[in-house]
C-alpha cells in the first residue's frame, strides 16, 4: 500500500502544528513541534513569503498528512465531496473522518493512524461480523466494529485505549469488550482536525 513515508515529526514542523502522527510520543515533551517550533531544513528559520496560494496549499497538505492520505486519493475524496449535497468542505472532512483507520483512532483503539492502518491490514478487525482489511473503508451509521476473535493484538489495542480521554458523540465504544458502533456521521463541530477546509475548496476550485 502506497503511503507517505516522510519523517513524521518533520511533517508536523512543516505545517507548524501537532498532527499527532506518532501516538504516545505526541503527548510527551519529546514532541518535535514542542522542541523545535520552526519548519525543518536549512531555511526553516527564515521568513517564508505568504501568498493566498501558499496558504491554500499548506492547508491541503496539512489535512492530507493528518489523515495519512496520498495526493491522488485526497483529490478523489474532494471530487466525491463536491458531488454530494451540502457544503463541499464539510463533506470532505466527513469522508475523511469516516475512514476505518481514522474511526479506530477516534474510538481510542489505536494510538495513531499509522498503527491503526497496520492493525487493519493485518486483519485484526471486523465490521458487521466480516473481516475488513482496507484502511480506507468508509464506516457507515450502524456499522458494528469488533476485534477479531483470537486476535494477537488485544494487548496493543488495550494499551491504546488507556491513552484515550474521550470518544466523540457520533461513535459508541466499549473499551472492555473492544467493540464499537458508528451512531451517525459526524457534524462539523465534532471534527477537531486543525484545518480550514474552505481553503482546500478554494485551492481545488481554481
Ligand atoms: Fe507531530 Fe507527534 Fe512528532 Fe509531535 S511527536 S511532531 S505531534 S508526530
Amino acid at each position: 500500500m502506497a503511503r507517505d513515508r516522510g519523517a513524521q515529526c518533520k511533517q508536523c514542523r512543516r505545517e507548524g502544528v501537532k498532527l499527532f502522527l506518532k501516538g504516545e510520543r505526541c503527548l510527551t515533551d519529546k514532541c518535535g513541534v514542542e522542541r523545535r517550533s520552526y519548519p525543518p531544513g536549512e531555511h526553516g528559520r527564515g521568513r517564508a513569503k505568504q501568498s493566498e496560494y501558499r496558504l491554500q496549499l499548506r492547508e491541503k497538505q496539512k489535512a492530507r498528512r493528518y489523515y495519512g492520505v496520498l495526493e491522488k486519493q485526497f483529490r478523489s475524496y474532494y471530487d466525491k465531496a463536491s458531488r454530494q449535497a451540502g457544503v463541499t468542505g464539510e463533506n470532505l472532512l466527513r469522508l475523511l473522518e469516516s475512514r476505518f483507520d481514522n474511526v479506530l483512532v477516534r474510538l481510542g483503539f489505536a494510538s495513531s493512524r499509522r498503527q491503526s492502518r497496520q492493525l487493519i491490514l493485518h486483519g485484526h478487525w471486523t465490521i458487521n461480523g466480516r473481516r475488513v482489511n482496507v484502511p480506507s473503508y468508509q464506516v457507515r451509521p450502524d456499522d458494528v466494529i469488533a476485534i477479531k476473535a483470537g486476535s494477537t493484538a488485544t494487548q496493543t489495542i488495550r494499551d491504546a485505549t488507556e491513552l484515550t480521554s474521550a470518544v466523540p458523540a457520533w461513535l459508541l465504544a466499549d473499551h472492555d469488550g473492544l467493540t464499537a458502533k458508528m451512531l451517525r456521521p459526524p457534524a462539523r463541530d465534532e471534527i477537531d482536525t486543525p484545518v480550514q477546509e474552505q481553503l482546500i475548496v478554494e485551492l481545488y476550485s481554481k
